[in-house]
């Protein structure tokens, strides 16, 4: 990437925050679990900083079926404590912390004639799991092969004896993630993207920060911290190796891969399709297309590389054809592919089964090393992480009070104030920005009234509009067109990316960056955390 001088002041501006020094912790990696981290930490008094060397949620965070779960597959496994667990934090994203961006759906285990399970079986356990989240959402049933195709329309219905009904949430993985972000920065955060630690720190035989390299303009510094959290995922082990070069392995890697796929009619439920062995697929309506996955195989590689193969594709598409109908699975209908990596604990035995535990450690020089877990739970990780870090920690209260992210807002009253404000905004485009950044939507309205030519939609088939672009770069810490395209915006997810989109995207984000100077007569936005703000406001 070009850098022009502006987003090298940019860069400038981060790396005079973070050398300014002084954290209590630092958080290497930005995926969910780091941001969450960071949040908890900040919200507690902590001074925080985040170092994310690719972008915020850029590589698991981004990479998941996109449900927030009770997880039927734990009840399979007869852990009913965890069912329960994760339903409760389920209830409490989707109720308070996040209803804009944590969404109701419906979802359907068809039973075929020959298939793995029977009717009885999950009939059962169908009401076990609804009963574990206390019925909340109603009762899980069973539904006959004729209501069921009614509401999945590709449904393949021959041999079908009917149906299980239970109910989850699912959001956009991406943009839940940015909204954690700008809590933690609200909450006086500095974080920074594009930013790899290198190296730690040592004062005394105890880590004491990091060296990192910026990776868009190139420079070296180095961040001094009390305590430095390792929640780097699929990357745990190479950072432990970081402090302690014979650290053993800690855990192991499983791929799961996704397929994306233009839909031909609405759904209005998700297919959880039993697979022999006691795995299962999902095929999701997400983004008004079609999620389907995922794979579940052992991985050694550099997690860097981690990719969906043509293997994967034609596994994923062959899966979802037990219980989806041929003509919606033409290869020609996938829109984007992605995968990401699990992290498991050591053990014995294929990865299927293995638990999706958290394990949190702290190494021989401090290092606070948190691995695996869901991102349904991403409150209670943080805290779990910050709670082991404490040790080293000025004596903080840690609050477990629900506290609603920003923006968060029932996205159906966000939507009605948005078409008052702007009424030549078509539907789809309110509803979209209505979920997506929930009361923050309002700040994209101002952007569109400023100039019209922001309601623009960056692509005709899609939803998105350039207000968005303009926004990502003021207030979603967004440097690249990745960044913008892949997890700020939907337009990649799509599949609606051309070359004139990216080069215009490009042209928008330089053009978007204010620079520094008159940056300085107001305060910078959200990107340099509201700490930075006071502390400049100190003199500090
Ligand atoms: C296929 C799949 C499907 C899933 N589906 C679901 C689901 O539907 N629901 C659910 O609840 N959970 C799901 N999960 C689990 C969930 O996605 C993960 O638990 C969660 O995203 C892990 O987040 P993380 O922050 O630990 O890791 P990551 O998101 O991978 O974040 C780690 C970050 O560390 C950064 N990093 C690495 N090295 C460095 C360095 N040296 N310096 C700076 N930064 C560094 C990386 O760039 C990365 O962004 C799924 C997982 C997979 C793999």
């Amino acid at each position: 990437m070009r850098a022009t001088s502006r987003l090298l002041d940019r860069r400038k501006a981060i790396r005079t925050s973070l050398e300014r020094g002084g954290f209590d912790l630092v958080v290497v990696g930005g995926g969910i679990i780091g941001l969450s981290t960071a949040w908890q930490a900040a919200r507690a008094g902590l001074r925080v900083a985040v170092i994310e060397r690719g972008d915020f949620a850029g590589a698991t965070s981004s990479a998941s079926t996109k449900l927030v779960h009770g997880g039927l597959r734990y009840l399979a496994m007869g852990d009913v404590r965890l069912v329960y667990e994760n339903h409760a934090e389920r209830r409490a994203l989707a109720d308070t912390v996040a209803p804009n961006l944590v969404r109701p759906v419906p979802f359907l285990v068809p039973l075929y004639e020959g298939g793995p399970h029977g009717r009885v079986k999950i009939g059962a356990g169908m009401l076990v799991y609804s009963a574990l989240s206390k019925f909340e959402d109603g009762p899980g049933r069973l539904m006959s092969a004729k209501k069921a195709a009614a509401m999945v329309p590709a449904l393949r219905v021959e041999g079908l004896r009917g149906c299980g009904l239970y109910s989850d949430h699912q959001m956009n993985d991406s943009r839940l993630a940015l909204m954690v972000a700008h809590a933690a920065a609200d909450a006086g955060a500095v974080l920074a993207n594009h930013l790899e630690v290198v190296a730690f720190r040592d004062r005394g035989g105890r880590i004491s920060g990091a060296d990192v390299r910026d990776r868009i303009d190139g420079s070296e510094y180095g961040v001094d911290a009390q305590v430095v959290v390792n929640a780097t995922g699929p990357w745990v082990d190479h950072l432990r190796a970081m402090e302690d070069p014979g650290a053993a392995p800690s855990v192991r890697l499983a791929k799961g891969a996704h397929l994306v796929l233009r839909q031909h009619e609405p759904w209005q439920a998700a297919l959880t399709i039993p697979l022999d062995g006691g795995r299962v697929s999902f095929a999701i309506p997400w983004e008004e297309q079609l999620l389907l996955g995922t794979t579940d195989e052992p991985y050694d590689a550099d997690p860097a590389d981690v990719a969906c193969t043509d293997a994967d594709v034609e596994q994923i598409l062959a899966e979802a054809g037990h219980a989806v109908a041929a003509d919606q699975l033409v290869p020609e209908n996938i829109v984007y592919r992605f995968a990401g990596l699990r992290v498991l604990p050591l053990g014995e035995g294929d990865t299927q089964h293995a638990k999706r535990e958290t394990v949190v450690t702290i190494g021989p020089r401090g290092l606070v090393s948190v691995a695996g877990g869901k991102w349904t739970t991403f409150r209670r990780i943080g805290f779990d992480v910050l709670h082991k870090a404490r040790e080293f920690l000025p004596d903080v209260e840690l609050g477990r009070a629900d506290v609603v992210l920003p923006g968060a807002a029932d996205p159906d009253a966000v939507a009605r104030v948005l078409r008052a404000s702007t009424p030549d905004l078509p539907d789809d485009v309110v509803a979209h920005l209505a979920s997506h950044y929930g009361t923050h939507a309002h700040a994209l309205a101002t952007l569109m009234a400023t100039d019209p030519a922001l309601a623009r939609r960056i692509h005709p088939d899609g939803p998105d509009v350039w207000a968005q672009v303009v926004y990502a770069v003021t207030d979603e810490w967004a440097f690249t067109v990745d960044d913008v395209l892949r997890r700020r915006t939907t337009v990649e997810v799509r599949g609606l990316v051309t070359p004139q989109i990216r080069a215009d995207v490009a042209k928008t984000l330089t053009a978007t960056l204010p620079p520094l100077s008159s940056a300085r007569s107001e305060p910078p936005r959200s990107w340099l955390g509201r700490w930075s703000r006071r502390r400049q406001a100190a003199g500090a």
